[in-house]
């Protein structure tokens, strides 16, 4: 599948990765890819550079939003939720009714330091304000309730875990769970409409408050029943 990846932090890249990895052909998206392929620094948390992760994953295409998505059959957004709407709307998310959107954003508000608080809730989530957004494509917010790491090989846990997906449209949904699949999901929850999406996004201060507790960020939610 033609599938752009929206986002060049460790969500955009470890999942371009796999992507790549499993005989996708995809483009990863950034702003100016000029400036973000300079970036060969360690970031703060000790990532390598984007311009470094990019010299050793050559099979991946660097390109502007734009031109990421342009002709790509699903956009995976994985940029900052608070960025998200903007960086597809310069994806042209709209200009191809019924491009699929995997939305992995969470809506965290740093601005009164940690732990951050969520800028939507409740009444509406990120994944519908994106939906709102750009009309004509078919949103479906998963992913977004486990590290980068595991989304993208859920194996590196002893046991199987738990993903959720939510959306409109139940093709774009099968099309999202057929990745996921590949991914080696085997328990993958349909939650619903997209407005379950609050939901998981709801997760993220569980998820915070348990990465503190645990010292890790190598767990997930496994819903037994
Ligand atoms: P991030 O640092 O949250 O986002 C990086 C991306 O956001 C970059 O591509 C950057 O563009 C873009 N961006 C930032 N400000 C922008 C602006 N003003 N306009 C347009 N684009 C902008 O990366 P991340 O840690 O990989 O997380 C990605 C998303 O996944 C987030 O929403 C996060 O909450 C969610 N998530 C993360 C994890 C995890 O394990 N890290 C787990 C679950 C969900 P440039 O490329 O141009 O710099």
């Amino acid at each position: 599948m033609n599938i752009a990846v929206i986002g060049t932090g460790m969500v955009g890249r470890t999942l371009a990765a796999r992507l790549a990895q499993l005989g996708h052909d995809v483009t990863i998206g950034t702003r100016d890819p000029e400036v973000t392929l300079a970036r060969t620094e360690p970031d703060a948390m000790g990532a390598p550079g984007f311009g470094t992760w990019a010299a050793e994953n050559p099979g991946i295409r660097v390109a502007a939003f734009g031109d990421a998505a342009r002709g790509a059959e699903l956009i995976v957004n994985a940029t900052n939720g608070s960025a998200s709407i903007e960086a597809l709307r310069l994806a042209g998310a709209s200009d191809r009714a019924g491009t699929i959107i995997l939305d992995i954003a969470n809506p965290l508000d740093f601005s009164a330091g940690m732990p951050p608080t969520l800028f939507v809730k409740d009444t509406s989530s990120l994944g519908e304000q994106i939906q709102d957004a750009f009309p004509t494509a078919r949103v479906v917010k998963s992913l977004n309730t486990l590290n980068a790491d595991l989304m993208a090989d859920p194996g590196r846990l002893p046991e199987s875990s738990t993903v959720f997906v939510s959306g409109d449209d139940a093709e774009a949904k099968q099309v999202v769970t057929g990745l996921l699949e590949q991914f080696g999901h085997a328990d993958i929850i349909d939650l619903g409409d997209l407005s379950t999406a609050r939901g998981t996004e709801m997760l993220l201060p569980v998820w915070l408050r348990l990465w503190g507790a645990l010292g890790t960020a190598e767990f997930n939610f496994k819903i037994v029943r």
